[in-house]
């Protein structure tokens, strides 16, 4: 029979760390710590497949499955702790908690203190000799429960939590302000009135049977999993809904039992800047999500954490020792312990670890750990740190990278001397560093009412993600470095200022107030996430800096790399910029760009409208000199590296003016009549021209563009030779679907070079290849070879081409396709593997059947992308191309392909 629980509990798991598939990151680890002798809760974990069973078969199929193994779990922590469900002198409670394979923010929130109920709650009482903290427990859970379980909480923004407005109505009855006001017979009243309300609203009372509630928590732990929040969640990282979560179910401990008792969140090294040291933040007399929640401010666990938070905060060291002092110098003992602690997982899981603990009087509990989310800069630095510190290898520490995430090392930060004149506002905490510049929303399903926003929130909840994910920046009021807008900030690596607590917000009015300022939402703010600053209006920003660690990681991909990475580029300076970050060449120039700048358009047009050859060899003259400068500009900034140019590929109706002043000065210049210029204009449109008069179909029918352009080429190749420069072009060919196309090309650009190696008494050598971006071509890759030195797979005509699907018009119902699931990736940024990979790879076996040294690349979007770039590595690409800021990320994507290949 199949085992659906696991339990754990003194030192003791029936599961462990790799079982995360089937126990979930939280029950796996749960397990483990048990297994390594840190002090944790007994509890057990329903399994991941009990969530498909309850999916697909329903609740009572699933229920029944389990019911006999849950009993028995619980029994095991009744014994284990000494308790008993429901009881009146000892009663168990637990904790009720979601987990996926994978962190998952959108699923159930946990329910705690589950177990309780009015007879219970006198044995809570009884035991702990504090009334009011039972009484509190209970008020609490019959809240949370009814929030979580029983679906009472509100679902519209403007709406109040049906709770908080019985306790606000109490508040003002008895004219207190604070929850730790309410005396323990308000507690008791407001046990009353809370069921009376999930009656009201439920129809149903509340569940006091503890069996009936652990079920009903189950159960809404599986329903959240097809919550939209958490459907959304996965969407956007790509999790599958099969996985499934499991279900833990743990033995409370209390960290509000008084002043020996605390919780808190910790990280044993930096998460924003990879900085080695432990952190955290804790709250005396609190439990659970109180520290996340940013309901009170949090106070930090070492005393070097401490007196940087005051510094950052304006928070002198008087204040600071008597108001916010650390857990090191408040509970030295337990500090310790925590300390060797997370010593000791960091150690067992040789990675960064995010820890949850709670202290219930005097005694260290731990209840979770995980491999902690981390920015960019951090995952870099950690992983480079771990490598320098011997605790991994070179391998791990590549592995530890995650390709797109390097994005955010490799974008703009804002330029000192612009922040030194910016206004700050307000200065909140440096939770997601990176620099932000957006107009203000305030709700996060507004997120896309401009074009950049910034969100600000008094405080974010995991309904928020999908308006966190558009903003480019995040802003709020509470909460500390852990508070949920911080966390989930820095997952995405999205800039974030948390608590920044002299914003006051309004909701209702849509302004914020701050410094004597009220902005409106619409107004641009600033975000520094690196040092907590907001500032006023929109703040320059500059390329960061890309040396140190980054280098490091470089250094590393390329030490484990097959594949080489160029880059696309039509200029010079994107040359350079490639370069920089380390492209070994460029895999695609595009020279159709070069003749839209100034007087370049003009002679262009001239050769487009030109009615006879001399006429269009005159203006094509005319542009010989402007390519010939550009290839030389290119060439010299990849000097050494292979540039691959790819001849005029778009159809020439791009080029030609479509207002009438422009076609009138056009007239103008070339000394004809409007009527002329208009009736060539409309010759040159087609019906479908992206399959139409366009690629080599241009240079077969007018050779003399190719010869001009294979000349500018070539002497710019030897001129540069004439300066000690090593220029090495590949002439390219695009939209190849026959090898009599590209033989007739080729002759033309040999023949060209022929004619400038004997004029200039020198010669070169030069590549001429094809793309590979027709079906046909792909499909009788083996003959085009033949004439071929090199391919590069066009796969954006590639993709075009294979599924039919037009670029210019997918728009309209590609969102559609991957809405029903019909596409689970656009194609066009992620290559479609099974189809369009399919004639990559017979293109490279075709090919290279015939010729076994042919060099072969690819040159569209997906050169960036990781997952293509893993499967070109697979089909044997010699390189990948992508644009200059994706040359980093494709480096590490490239290296870990190799690295991952068994
Ligand atoms: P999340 O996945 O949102 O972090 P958790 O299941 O970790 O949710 O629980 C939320 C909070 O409740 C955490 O602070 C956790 O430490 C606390 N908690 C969970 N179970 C228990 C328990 N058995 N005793 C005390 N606190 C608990
Ligand atoms: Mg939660
Ligand atoms: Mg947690």
């Amino acid at each position: 029979m199949a085992k659906y629980v696991y339990t754990f509990g003194n030192g003791k798991a029936e599961g462990k760390a790799d079982m995360k598939n089937l126990l979930g990151g939280k029950g796996a680890n749960l397990a483990e710590m048990n297994l390594i002798g840190v002090p944790v809760p007994p509890g057990f974990t329903i399994t991941t497949e009990v969530c498909t069973i309850y999916n697909e078969q329903g609740k009572d199929a699933a229920v029944a499955a389990i019911k006999p193994e849950v009993e028995k779990a619980v029994a095991l922590v009744e014994e284990l702790t000494g308790t008993k469900f429901g009881d009146k002198t000892n009663p168990c409670l637990v904790s009720v908690r979601s987990g996926a394979r994978v962190s998952m923010p959108g699923m159930m929130d946990t329910v705690l203190n589950l177990g309780l109920n009015d007879l219970a709650v006198e044995g809570i009482s009884l035991k702990s000799g504090n009334e009011r903290f039972a009484w509190d427990s209970y008020r609490r859970f019959v809240q949370m429960y009814g929030d979580v379980v029983l679906g009472m909480k509100p679902e519209s923004k403007e709406d109040i939590d049906p709770f908080e407005a019985i306790m606000e109505s109490l508040k003002e009855e008895n004219g207190i302000e604070l929850d730790t006001d309410f005396s323990t017979d308000d507690l008791k009243k407001l046990v009353v009135q809370f069921k009376e309300a999930v009656l009201k609203v439920t129809g149903k009372s509340f569940p006091d049977d503890p069996w009936e509630q652990l079920w009903g928590a189950v159960c809404a732990v599986f329903d959240s999993w097809m919550n939209d929040r958490a459907i959304y969640y996965r969407k956007i990282n790509g999790i599958p809904a099969e996985w499934g979560t499991a279900v833990n179910v743990q033995a409370m401990v209390f960290g509000n039992m008084g002043e020996t008792s605390a919780t808190g969140v910790a990280f044993s090294r930096d998460a924003g800047t990879g900085e080695d040291i432990f952190n955290g933040e804790y709250l005396i007399n609190a439990q659970g999500e109180d520290v996340v929640a940013g309901i009170r401010t949090p106070q930090q666990i070492t005393l070097e954490g401490s007196k940087r938070w005051a510094e950052l905060a304006g928070v002198d060291e008087d204040l600071r020792k008597s108001h916010f002092p650390s857990l090191e110098e408040t509970m030295p003992k337990i500090y310790a312990e925590l300390n060797s602690v997370q010593e000791k997982l960091e150690d067992h899981y040789k990675d960064m670890q995010d820890l949850e603990f709670t202290i219930q009087d005097g005694k260290l509990w731990l209840l979770q750990t995980r491999n902690g989310k981390r920015t960019g800069a951090a995952m870099v630095k950690i992983a480079v740190d771990m490598l320098e510190q011997g605790i991994i290898d070179k391998k791990t520490a590549l592995l530890r990278i995650e390709p797109n995430k390097l994005d955010e090392l490799l974008h703009p930060v804002f330029d000192l001397e612009a922040m030194k004149r910016a206004v700050v506002l307000a200065k909140g905490l440096p939770a997601s560093p990176g620099a932000a510049t957006g107009q203000i929303v305030f709700f996060a399903d507004e997120a896309d009412k401009f074009k950049s926003s910034v969100l600000v929130r008094i405080e974010t909840s995991p309904e928020d993600l999908e308006g966190m994910n558009i903003a480019r920046g995040i802003l709020t009021a509470r909460g500390g470095m852990t508070s949920h807008a911080a966390v989930v900030a820095r997952g995405m690596g999205k800039c974030c200022v948390s608590g920044a607590g002299t914003v006051r917000i309004d909701y209702r009015a849509r302004t914020m107030t701050v410094a004597g300022k009220v902005l409106q939402e619409g107004d641009w703010i600033s975000l520094n996430g690196s040092t907590g600053e907001v500032c006023e209006g929109k703040v320059d920003t500059k390329n960061p800096d890309i040396g140190g660690d980054f280098a490091k990681i470089m250094d590393l991909a390329d030490e484990f790399t097959r594949m080489s990475v160029r880059t696309n580029a039509d200029t010079p300076h994107d040359a350079q910029v490639a370069r920089g970050f380390g492209a070994k060449g460029i895999g695609l120039c595009r020279t159709e760009h070069m003749f839209f700048e100034g007087e370049r358009i003009k002679a262009m047009r001239e050769m487009i409208l030109a009615e006879t050859i001399e006429e269009r060899e005159k203006s094509l003259a005319k542009l010989l000199p402007y390519q010939r400068s550009d290839f030389e500009g290119i060439f010299e900034a990849m000097a050494g590296y292979g540039v691959t140019v790819r001849l005029l590929d778009p159809p020439l109706h791009e080029f030609v003016p479509h207002n009438k002043s422009a076609q009138e000065e056009l007239a103008n210049d070339m000394g004809i009549t409007m009527d002329a210029i208009l009736s060539k204009i409309e010759d040159l449109a087609e019906f479908n021209p992206m399959l139409g008069h366009r690629g080599c179909r241009l240079g077969i029918t007018y050779p003399e563009i190719t010869a001009m352009q294979a000349r500018a080429i070539i002497e710019a190749a030897l001129n540069l030779k004439a300066k000690g420069i090593d220029a090495r072009p590949e002439i390219m060919i695009p939209l190849v679907g026959t090898i009599a196309e590209l033989k007739n090309q080729a002759t033309v650009i040999r023949d060209t070079a022929e004619e400038v190696f004997s004029e200039k008494g020198d010669r070169i050598d030069f590549l001429l290849g094809t793309m590979i971006e027709i079906p046909r071509a792909a499909l009788t890759a083996d003959l085009i070879a033949e004439e071929a030195d090199f391919f590069s797979f066009g796969t954006n005509d590639l993709t075009q081409m294979t599924f039919g699907y037009s670029r210019d018009d997918a728009g309209k119902f590609l969102p559609i396709y991957l809405d029903k699931g019909i596409l689970k990736n656009d194609p066009f940024q992620v290559l479609d593997q099974t189809g369009v990979g399919q004639l990559v790879k017979m293109g490279v076996e075709k090919g290279r059947s015939n010729k076994p040294k042919l060099k072969v690349g690819i040159c569209g979007e997906h050169g960036g992308e990781p997952s293509s770039v893993m499967f070109c590595d697979s089909v044997g690409l010699d390189y990948v191309s992508c644009s200059p800021y994706r040359v980093p990320i494709a480096r590490v994507a490239a290296a870990l392909a190799n690295l991952t290949k068994s």
